[in-house]
């Protein structure tokens, strides 16, 4: 059996969503493989629900796109709202940046609603294996459902898999990073369902267990505390482990408050790894590009840790090295070291997501390699949606069209 599409994305995150959503909308029929029931990865299945920023701490946005598309979705059927006056220059007295808080499963139903009316062709409950090869080209990918294995077959397959899945089994040059155990999940508490009655408000019954590492620190401390993602072996035993933790939480918490007053309502359907594996590009966002500016850039997103901190997204690192028909989408991008932090998060990974799906539409409409596809022909047909391409465009020149504009 073997089914032919224009792009097949592999895993339904953020990235695959972003992609799926860009390339499908520019009227390419598109797979979008997801190994769960649930689209939205680690934002939804594994419990990840603050969208972070999409400006740079000072008062200006520098992600547009699909990533803001997004962010204003994964309210549209639940509580959380950007902070009022985030836009103006910030003070001591801040506003906070261009964020939300949200409940993962009204983005879930959002998300479904947004992929179903583009188009996308969704294969839920199905893994993609590995990817079907001709020489040192990705021509789809074999998938296995409960029908047993099918292959997908496509120009252009954009790996969103998270963890590089199928570009490390395509051979694509790969690099892994070491992980800090921490765990987030959702509680029911007293306190917070007393806010929520007095305000008249829900919002506060989105409360938050968090555990462990804040995965923000660049170094990591403890031996202890170094988990490496690889065997099922390995993932079972770090999500055993953040379960026997979140246990002893509640043991000591219940024992002061009782069951009912403090209690968990749901935890991660996904491991809840940072950084696993990712590829190694035609070029590798490093420590030390914030600010730095290239001829090549076809995105921008801010560092969500500092203020002022800006890096444009090349579109090398979405290109593997040595394999074709192939692009890398989400939190596997080639970036590394503390740049890797920069670009793992919910906006990075929705914007590169739709950044391969519209280098996909024209690899696909020019019959070329995605990895030929020329950066100034993505730049062209992003900036034509109002979305900033490299730093010169958000600061020197502010002049992006407006969305529609020709
Ligand atoms: C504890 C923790 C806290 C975090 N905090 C924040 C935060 O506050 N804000 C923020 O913005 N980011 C945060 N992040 C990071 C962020 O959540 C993720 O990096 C981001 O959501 C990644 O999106 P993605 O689409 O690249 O990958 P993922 O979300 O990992 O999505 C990959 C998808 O692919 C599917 N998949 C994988 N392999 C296959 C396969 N072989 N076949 C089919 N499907 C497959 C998976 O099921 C999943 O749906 C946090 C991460 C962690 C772990």
């Amino acid at each position: 059996m073997s089914e032919q599409y224009d792009v097949i994305v592999c895993g339904a995150g953020v990235a695959g969503i972003a992609a799926a959503l860009e390339s499908a909308r520019a009227g390419l029929s598109v797979a979008l493989v997801e190994k769960t029931i649930i689209p939205g990865g680690l934002a939804t299945s594994g419990l990840v629900y603050v969208y972070l920023p999409l400006c740079d701490g000072r008062g200006t946005q520098v992600t547009f796109g699909i990533a803001e598309e997004l962010l204003l979705l994964s309210t549209r059927y639940g509580p959380g709202k950007p902070p009022a006056g985030w836009e103006t220059p910030q003070t001591p007295e801040k506003a906070g940046r261009y964020q939300v808080t949200f409940s993962p499963a009204s983005f879930i139903l959002a998300l479904d609603e947004a992929l179903i009316d583009a188009g996308v062709h969704l294969w839920l409950d199905t893994l993609a294996c590995v990817p079907v090869m001709r020489d040192q080209r990705v021509c789809g990918v074999e998938v296995e459902t409960k029908a047993g294995r099918e292959t997908l077959l496509a120009p252009v397959t954009i790996d969103a898999t998270g963890d590089a899945d199928i570009a490390c089994r395509a051979g694509v040059p790969c690099a892994t990073s070491a992980n800090i155990m921490s765990i987030w999940a959702l509680q029911a508490t007293l306190a917070s369902a007393d806010v929520a009655a007095s305000k008249r408000d829900g919002t506060a019954l989105l409360s938050m267990f968090a555990h462990g590492g804040d995965g923000d620190d660049p170094e990591i401390e403890s031996e202890d505390r170094i988990w490496n993602i690889g065997a099922a072996k390995e993932i079972t035993a770090f999500v055993v482990e953040g379960r026997r933790q979140m246990r002893e939480h509640y043991k000591a918490v219940q024992a002061q408050a009782g069951r009912t007053n403090a209690y968990p309502i749901t935890v991660p359907s996904m491991a809840q790894y940072r950084m696993t594996r990712r590829i190694v590009g035609q070029e590798t966002i490093s420590p030390g590009h914030s600010w730095t500016r290239r001829s090549d850039s076809v995105g921008v997103v801010a560092d969500w840790r500092a203020d002022g901190s800006v890096w444009e997204i090349p579109y090398g690192a979405l290109i593997p090295k040595t394999i074709s028909g192939l692009l890398v989408a989400g939190r596997c991008i080639s970036a590394a070291g503390d740049a890797w932090h920069v670009t793992r998060v919910i906006p990075a990974a929705a914007l590169t997501g739709q950044i391969t799906g519209a280098a996909a539409a024209i690899a696909v409409r020019k019959g070329i390699e995605p990895a030929n596809v020329d950066a100034s022909a993505i730049q062209k047909a992003l900036r034509k949606k109002g979305m900033p391409c490299k730093i010169e465009d958000i600061y020197d020149a502010p002049s992006i069209p407006k969305p529609g504009a020709s």
